[in-house]
């Protein structure tokens, strides 16, 4: 691949420093590409191709339909191209061929859905209570907006911000993970394909600490929408008060799965099984901590511990794989490390806690699916994120308890609740104070359902309605038909 991979005002180009890194596979070690790196005038170019083309109205200008249009073909030329974009996802990322697919699968229905949301009307007149005005709300682009995303789904959550931009009108800088840009680039190169005026899109390529701090400090952008970690969301916060700059905030997860006595036991083990240790755990909502009726804790740990042994870890193509490796070096030493202090903190280690030590395993960062029995809410595995293959398991003997326990925690993304009783389950999932629930299930979403944290998993809301929000401004027009003096005070003349 070129390293001409900065896209900034409508061209591609390398890094004016020349900077450039390699993109290495988790699976092997091996190099998968080589991106520019871009320099702080890169960053400074991109944020002021995206104010000058926001300001002059070359975008803004098009109607709600028309930006509609141009999504929709934009999901129309990734349909074309996602084989390949799923080619470079999983070499990115070491996830399987397969599960790239799937993702990419969900980056088109994430246009589609934008790109109809957006052909709807939009705004609508008040009722003010006086016949000779008009009321009308008008909803506008926002601005220009910072757009940084994190290499779990490295695709899928950049989607969720540029389509939503897309369709309001916005002008703005994506920022892929430094780990996983090459589907990003895929991605701007099909917007441009599509005929997106020169300057809305733009592209940086980079660590966060490297070019991250322009992006979210710029006077000149009005808007930082991040997926990330939370001490990341903290640091973004903070450089954003600057110019008080809107926010959109998707951050951890520590997520409660509660399965109750009177469940389909089988099917809720299943699925926990798949909640927590899908993409090895290096998904946000993740159902990593499991919340257990006391009377079938035996059952349910027992099979969840057969089932945790027997999954088969492998590369992006090899068959037989149910889950891939972690992303880096970096990242499987934390896991390591936060396994070890679950074992000091008291924690019954029951599978797993350590590296794959197959042969064919040895390049890449393959970390075995690990369960921790014995758990309880005061433990930092059961409070922190691993965000790699760790369950916690923890009892409960009340409706009260697991709703307690449930709630028990900072963050607030997603939960799940398994029980025959559709009255106590609805119970518990209103009690439960995270962004998603699920009932007798755990994981599906979809683009036209909001998707966001209570507490300090976030704020804001991508997908749904809500997630074109964040990019619009709402602007309200009064306008007299009739107009008369107001005569508030007196006229001495
Ligand atoms: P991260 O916070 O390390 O990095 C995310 C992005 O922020 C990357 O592009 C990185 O380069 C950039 N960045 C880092 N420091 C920055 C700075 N100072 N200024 C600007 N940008 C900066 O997170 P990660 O390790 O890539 O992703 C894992 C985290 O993301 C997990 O905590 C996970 O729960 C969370 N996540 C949340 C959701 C959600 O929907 N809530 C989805 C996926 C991932």
């Amino acid at each position: 691949m070129s390293t001409a991979t900065l896209f900034i005002d409508g061209a591609w180009r390398s890094a004016s420093d020349g900077g450039a890194h390699d993109i290495h596979s988790p699976h092997d070690q091996s190099v998968v590409a080589t991106v520019s790196q871009a320099s702080q005038d890169d960053v400074l170019d991109a944020i002021s191709a995206a104010r000058v083309s926001f300001d002059s109205g070359v975008f803004t200008s098009w109607s709600f339909k028309e930006r509609s249009a141009l999504v929709s073909k934009i999901a129309d030329l990734l349909e074309r191209d996602a084989d390949l974009i799923a080619r470079k996802e999983s070499d990115d990322t070491g996830k399987r061929f397969i599960e790239a697919q799937y993702d990419i699968a969900d980056v088109i229905s994430t246009f589609r859905h934008f790109a109809a949301l957006g052909a709807k009307e939009h705004g609508r007149s008040v009722d003010v209570g006086i016949a000779h005005v008009t009321s009308r709300i008008v909803h506008e682009p926002l601005g220009v907006a910072s757009l940084i995303g994190p290499w779990n789904y490295p695709l899928l959550q950049i989607a969720w911000k540029v389509a939503p931009a897309l369709v309001a009108g916005c002008s703005f800088i994506v920022k892929p993970s430094e780990l996983t840009p090459q589907s990003a680039i895929a991605l701007i190169k099909i917007i441009d394909e599509a005929g997106t005026p020169k300057g809305v899109a733009n592209l940086i390529l980079g660590p966060g600490s490297v070019v991250g701090a322009s992006l979210i400090s710029d006077p000149r952008v009005d808007l930082v929408s991040f997926t990330g970690g939370l001490a990341t969301g903290q640091t973004i916060m903070k450089a954003a008060a600057t110019n008080i700059k809107k926010l959109a905030l998707e951050l951890g997860g520590k997520n409660p799965h509660i399965i109750f006595a009177d469940a389909d036991i089988d099917t809720a083990i299943d699925n926990a099984v798949t909640a927590a240790f899908l993409h090895s755990g290096q998904v946000c909502s993740a159902g990593t901590r499991l919340i257990v009726e006391r009377s079938i804790h035996d059952r349910v740990v027992k099979e969840i511990v057969r089932r945790a042994g027997d999954i088969s870890l492998g590369g992006p193509d090899d068959e037989l794989a149910e889950t891939g490796p972690l992303i880096s070096k970096a990242h499987l030493m934390n896991v390591s490390t936060y396994v070890e202090r679950g074992i000091a903190e008291g924690a019954t280690l029951l599978v797993g806690g350590h590296r794959s030590d197959k042969p064919e395993h040895a390049n890449g960062w393959y970390y075995l699916p690990t369960v921790f029995d014995n758990c309880n809410t005061t433990m930092f595995c059961v409070q922190e994120e691993s965000f790699g293959p760790v369950m916690t398991i923890e009892i409960f003997d009340t409706e009260a308890q697991a709703i307690a326990i449930g709630n028990d925690t900072i963050f607030g993304l997603s939960g799940g609740v398994w029980s025959g009783d559709n009255e106590k389950a609805a119970r518990v999932a209103n009690a439960l104070r995270h962004g998603t629930i699920w009932i007798n299930d755990f994981g599906p979403y979809r683009p036209a359902a909001e998707w966001g944290g209570y507490k300090q998993s976030g704020i804001g809301r991508e997908l749904g309605e809500h997630g074109l929000g964040e990019y619009l401004e709402i602007k309200h027009i009064w306008t007299n038909n009739a107009p008369s003096r107001s005569g508030w005070f007196r006229d001495n003349k």
